[in-house]
């Protein structure tokens, strides 16, 4: 569901020649980046933006010239389109690997900015190029009620080159005031998930998954894996591949559990929102990952999704630096207070947590917080705990009251 009215506003460009190589040469790398990512999703069966931007980004930006933010874009891109593909499989159609061609790329606010006098600015491969948009002389030209509108912003756009000239479909949104779920006024119940190797995943309201169990099977699986292969016979490699459907089968199921206990956690706790951190500060923080761990962190993700989503909950991402290294209680940020993996103990105000449990606390704390600093926004936004809610600043609420 969207929380906005959507509108596209499509003007011409009056483009320098000089502007024009660069915009040649960014859309460019835009469709071999977007391939790029289209052909490692499709090749690690991975449909899903976060997944996709996970796996291939690395590699976008090391094969092209794309900014940080348009290789994001670009494995977003991908990902819808490996989306699309899969729906058709799954129909029985017959598919490819997407491959982009058409000589267009995406931008957002990031990327472009729209000025007062209307020009635009425009991320390239090297510097941002500043551009007339081109709009009717009768000022009752459709264009003019956005952009002379600061009601509507600018959003995701295209621009597209067709026979030497550039085309802008910028589009503008603003909050959608017939949308009930968009309300400012809406009260909001936020649960936070830690993720993690020894635990999966953990809540703020302390509910612990595993991930022992996972991992001690794995490690096993890859063992006799290298036994088998040092064999080398042809049974010995047939015997390979079928243990490895049936461990992937395994952990999906494992994976599949695991969301549903995630989701039961917010269902039970009345939640609008869980929210994990973003993916790429998960391997950021555990150098020592393996891949492994990355696929069942981006396949759990996955499956709270589609799970959420179909049940009207949603899904956020924050920024989750020093979430293990602050303490949920008072906010102190401290490499000291995390002694040892498990153990967290505030040098503060000294309280003492399992460390996952407190950054599952601190995930839920931030996107509660990034409700509060949003000037539109009048609801209340609490985090789901064990016992009750809490909002910042004020009382907790316990679950129920005792007669
Ligand atoms: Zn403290």
């Amino acid at each position: 569901m969207d929380d906005y009215l959507r509108r596209t506003a499509i003007t011409r460009l009056r483009v320098s020649d000089e502007q024009s190589d660069l915009l040649e040469a960014t859309i460019s790398d835009w469709q071999h980046g977007a391939t790029l990512a289209s052909q490692i999703g499709w090749r690690e069966n991975e449909d899903s933006k976060y997944g996709l931007q996970q796996l291939a980004y690395d590699n976008v930006r090391e094969e092209t010239r794309l900014g940080s933010q348009h290789a994001i874009l670009a494995t977003h891109q991908a990902a819808s389109a490996l989306t699309g593909v899969n729906e058709l499989k799954d129909k029985g159609r017959k598919v490819s690997c997407p491959e982009f061609t058409s000589p267009t790329i995406k931008y957002d606010a990031n990327t472009l900015t729209l000025f007062d006098d209307n020009t635009v600015s425009l991320t390239t491969v090297e510097s941002r190029v500043r551009c007339e948009l081109v709009l009717p002389e009768d000022e009752d030209g459709y264009q003019y009620q956005f952009l002379s509108d600061d009601e509507w912003s600018v959003t995701e756009s295209t621009l597209t080159a067709r026979d030497g000239e550039y085309f802008l479909h910028l589009g503008f949104r603003k909050p959608n005031p017939f949308d009930e779920q968009a309300s400012p006024a809406e009260d909001r119940t936020v649960l936070g998930v830690d993720l993690g190797i020894e635990n999966l995943a953990v809540t703020s309201t302390a509910h612990f998954e595993s991930g022992k169990k996972l991992v001690h099977d794995h490690d096993q699986f890859e063992q006799v894996r290298g036994d088998l292969q040092q064999t080398g016979t042809q049974s010995a490699h047939r015997t390979i591949v079928g243990r490895e459907n049936r461990e992937e089968r395994y952990s999906r199921d494992k994976l599949h559990r695991v969301s549903n206990e995630i989701i039961d956690e917010a269902v039970e706790h009345e939640c609008s929102h869980i929210v994990f951190e973003d993916l790429a500060y998960i391997r950021d923080r555990m150098p020592n990952a393996k891949k492994f761990h990355q696929w069942a962190h981006r396949k759990l993700i996955s499956f709270v999704t589609y799970k959420a989503e179909a049940l009207g909950i949603r899904i956020e991402f924050v920024d989750a630096s020093y979430t293990s290294q602050r303490c949920s209680e008072c906010g102190h940020t401290s490499r000291g207070n995390r002694p040892s993996q498990a153990h967290f103990e505030c040098g503060k105000c000294g309280k003492i947590l399992h460390a996952d449990y407190n950054a599952a606390k601190n995930v839920g704390w931030r996107f509660v917080r990034r409700g509060l600093n949003d000037s539109r926004r009048t609801g209340d936004s609490q985090l789901a705990l064990k016992s009750g809610t809490v909002k910042p600043n004020r009382g907790f609420i316990p679950y129920s009251v005792p007669s």
